[in-house]
């Protein structure tokens, strides 16, 4: 069983427009596993930290705004290849250039309101999770994984 794990967050458009039964539907189906999830509101602090790469873009203070305009959905997923997977079920940054059948490309039409977060390396993936689930994760059983893997 591979234990790879990625961290994927709905951001508050996702969340308001009704979005979160079908993100986790994409990645259940998928064949990955839900290990964490909780809906928060997050400080400006802590989305500046989540985003702290890309504080020099000059669309950092509107990304930070846009994140803690609403609650969020944080979770974490597992399973083979979930970090790379995820980013394709996912789709492009630019929801214009996300190939339909992704969830940007069949949910978004602005960079800015791109619906939804998804680690871009394994090395991002734990530094993610660590930040964002310090409480630690859900267990599941080995044999539970038998149809998939
Ligand atoms: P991704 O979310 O696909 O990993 P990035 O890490 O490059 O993309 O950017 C993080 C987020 O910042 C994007 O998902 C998007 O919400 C926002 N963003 C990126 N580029 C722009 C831009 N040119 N204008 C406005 N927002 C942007
Ligand atoms: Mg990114």
């Amino acid at each position: 069983m591979a234990a790879e794990q990625t961290f994927i967050m709905i951001k508050p458009d996702g969340v308001q427009r009704g979005l979160i039964g079908e993100v986790i539907s994409r990645f259940e189906k998928k064949g990955f596993y839900l290990k964490a999830m909780k809906l928060q509101n997050v400080e400006k602090s802590f989305a500046e930290q989540h985003y702290a790469d890309l504080s020099s873009k000059p669309f950092f203070g509107g990304l930070v705004e846009y994140i803690v305009s609403g609650p969020v959905v944080a979770m974490v997923w597992e399973g083979k290849s979930v970090v790379a997977t995820g980013r394709k079920i996912i789709g492009a940054t630019n929801p214009l250039a996300s190939e339909p059948g992704t969830i940007r490309g069949d949910f978004a039409v602005d960079i800015g309101r791109n619906v939804i977060h998804g680690s871009d390396s394994v090395e991002n993936a734990r530094k993610e999770i660590a930040l964002w689930f310090p409480e630690g994760l859900a267990e599941w059983s080995s044999s539970q994984h038998c149809w998939v893997y």
